[in-house]
Parts: C-alpha cells; sequence; structure tokens
C-alpha cells in the first residue's frame, strides 16, 4: 500500500504516519518528493486499510499497489527516478554512454579504450572483471587483478566504472572498487545474490536475463529495492527468441513500456542485443529514439584482438562517430548528449 501525503503535510505528520505502520509490523520507505511525499507500507494490505489512515486531515490518500512489483512501479513513485553518479546524472535530461571492452585485459587496454570512449562523450566505463563465460575454457576475466586495474583507470580519466559481479562472495570485493555494481543477465534471479545487493550503497545495473518477461525483470529489481537499495538501473540487453541471426533479439519494445511501469532508469546494452558490431549504431540509435535514458557499447581499441566478444565490439572511431548520431537524436527527443565525457 502506498500512503499519499497531502501538500504541505509537516515532519511531524509525517513521523506519526510511519511510526503507526512501524508498530503494526510493517515495513515503511519514505519517498520525499518535490511536490509531495509518499509512504510506502511493505506487508499485508489488510493492516494498512485497518488503520483508517485516511482519516488523518494531511493523508491525501491510500492507494494499493496494484503491480506485483510495488517500490519499482510508478504508483509508488511518480516521478523519474534520477541518480547522481560522480561526473553525470543518470535518468534526468542527459542521455548517458557507458562504454568499454567486454572484458579488462591490461591496463594499456583499459586506458586506450577510455581515453578513446571519454574523448567521444563517454560518461562511465565499462569492463568485466569477471566473466560470466558460456565455456569453462574461455577466458574467465583478470578478477581482483582486473578490478584494481579499472580503479586505477578511474583515478586516471575521471571516468566510474561499472563492471560485474557473479556471486555472494564477491560482491564485498567488486564493490569496493566498482562505482557501478552490474548484475549480468545470466544471474538475474540469483535471489540470494539479489538480497545482498539490497544491503549495498551502490547503484545496481540490473540486466534483464537471458529469457525474462518484462515482469520477471521488475520483480528482481523489486527484490533489490525491498532490502533498502533504491538505485537500480535497468538494462535491456535482448531476450532469446528463435532467431539466430543475431545473437540476442534487442527488445526495445521494453523501453517504453518498463518507462511506463517503472520509475527506474532505463539503459540499452546493443552489444549482447545483437552481438554484431554492424547493427550496434542502429539499434543505439532506436533505443535512445525509444526513451532510453542511456546505451552501454562495448569498444575495444583492436576488436580482432579481443579475448571477449570482440565481433560485437566497435572500434574508437566507429563509437565516436556512432556518439556523434546519437546526439542529434537526444535533442530531437527533447535530452542532450555531452560532447566530452
Ligand atoms: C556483459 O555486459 O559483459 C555481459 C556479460 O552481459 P550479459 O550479462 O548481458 O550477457
Ligand atoms: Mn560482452
Amino acid at each position: 500500500m502506498i500512503i499519499v501525503m497531502g501538500p504541505g503535510v509537516r515532519e511531524e505528520e509525517i513521523q506519526l504516519v510511519v511510526d503507526k505502520l512501524k508498530k503494526a509490523g510493517l515495513g515503511v520507505h519514505l519517498s520525499v518528493g518535490q511536490f509531495r511525499t509518499i509512504v510506502g507500507a511493505i506487508g499485508e494490505e489488510k493492516a494498512v486499510r485497518e488503520m483508517s489512515l485516511e482519516a488523518l486531515p494531511f493523508v491525501e490518500k491510500v492507494l494499493p499497489v496494484t503491480q506485483p512489483f510495488k517500490l519499482v512501479s510508478r504508483e509508488f513513485k511518480d516521478d523519474n527516478s534520477v541518480f547522481q553518479l560522480t561526473n553525470c546524472v543518470l535518468g534526468g535530461e542527459e542521455v548517458i554512454l557507458m562504454a568499454g571492452p567486454c572484458a579488462v585485459e591490461s591496463e594499456e587496454q583499459l586506458l586506450e579504450t577510455a581515453l578513446s570512449v571519454r574523448a567521444a562523450g563517454a560518461q562511465v566505463l565499462r569492463g568485466g572483471a569477471f566473466k560470466p563465460r558460456t565455456s569453462p575454457y574461455s577466458f574467465q576475466g583478470l578478477e581482483e587483478e582486473g578490478l584494481k586495474l579499472l580503479a586505477r583507470v578511474r583515478d586516471k580519466t575521471g571516468l566510474p566504472v561499472v563492471t560485474e559481479v557473479m556471486d555472494q562472495h564477491t560482491v564485498g570485493l567488486v564493490a569496493e572498487y566498482a562505482d557501478i555494481v552490474q548484475i549480468g543477465a545470466r544471474n538475474m534471479q540469483n535471489f540470494y545474490l539479489l538480497r545482498e545487493l539490497g544491503r549495498l550503497d551502490k547503484p545496481i545495473l540490473l540486466k534483464r536475463g537471458l529469457s525474462a518477461t518484462v515482469e520477471e525483470w521488475l520483480m528482481a529489481a523489486e527484490y533489490i529495492m525491498s532490502g533498502g537499495n533504491h538505485r537500480v538501473i535497468l538494462c535491456e540487453r535482448g531476450i532469446r527468441t528463435f532467431e539466430t541471426y543475431t545473437r540476442n533479439t534487442l527488445d526495445l519494445s521494453s523501453v517504453p513500456v518498463v518507462k511506463h511501469l517503472s520509475h527506474l532508469p532505463v539503459i540499452v546494452d546493443p552489444s549482447h542485443g545483437t552481438g554484431n558490431w554492424r547493427w550496434v549504431p542502429a539499434m543505439s540509435r532506436a533505443a535512445v529514439a525509444a526513451g532510453a535514458d542511456g546505451v552501454m557499447v562495448e569498444v575495444h581499441p583492436r576488436p580482432q584482438e579481443a579475448l571477449c566478444d570482440g565481433a560485437q565490439s566497435l572500434t574508437p572511431e566507429n563509437f565516436a562517430g556512432l556518439a556523434e548520431e546519437l546526439r542529434k537524436i537526444a535533442v530531437a527527443g527533447g535530452r542532450f548528449l555531452r560532447r566530452v565525457g
């Protein structure tokens, strides 16, 4: 249930409602917006109804959240969630570019990529240190050494870094180095891991599972938010369909759907969504046109030498060209994309 407080509500009045809910054993989440305050009551609906909170003059209305996801839903929070990163704001007017190699391979490779994507306008550096590879014989990532390289390149370039955590045991380690913690598609429904991330004070980039419905994806976000971490960034990265020409089928229709259902920022990963660098620019343009808050693109200085996902990686030159195109589309949609990251 959500309790919408009336305009001009005083702090002690909010506290009174919070205390009543807590006394009844309900979880409470407070959302103080620019225009109104909403108290989210987590637990038995019946217990909230029986309180007749609407009788209080400073309570405007008490609403059930009709969606199975509560904290994630627009019913819970009407205005878009906006997250401040070290150098930019995600979910606002600016379209954010996240770019970098699939995997961290060396300091030289990472720094070269970071400098080139920053010059093209990227605000966030991506790079995997723990890689979820289909084959156990493929490169598995540099692990902790990769995290250290990410931190070093972040310090040299000022770009915040996003990197994947694969299991509960390494959450603390990854969080020590990452600015944004990524949950890969394969782990979207790893509920123990999601719970762990709910306790983290870091934004989480939650990728859509390989065969997850929009509802399952949003329920995964609800796991993180219900644990207390409300900074969840949703990332559409394509789903499995019967089509094999592309690596996945990039479901861009999920962007307006999720924007309608949820207040959380949504970004699109056209690299894993298509699996081929040739289709990345078109799908990136489409993602921005569809209203995505950003795109995450794999870039490698020499894709033919990449240890992971070279076929879908853009060269720095191609990425710079793409950023230029996206800038025009962002502006056409009433947004903007900066020139240098
Ligand atoms: C990645 O971003 O490196 C990755 C492994 O993506 P996904 O989880 O979407 O496959
Ligand atoms: Mn990859």
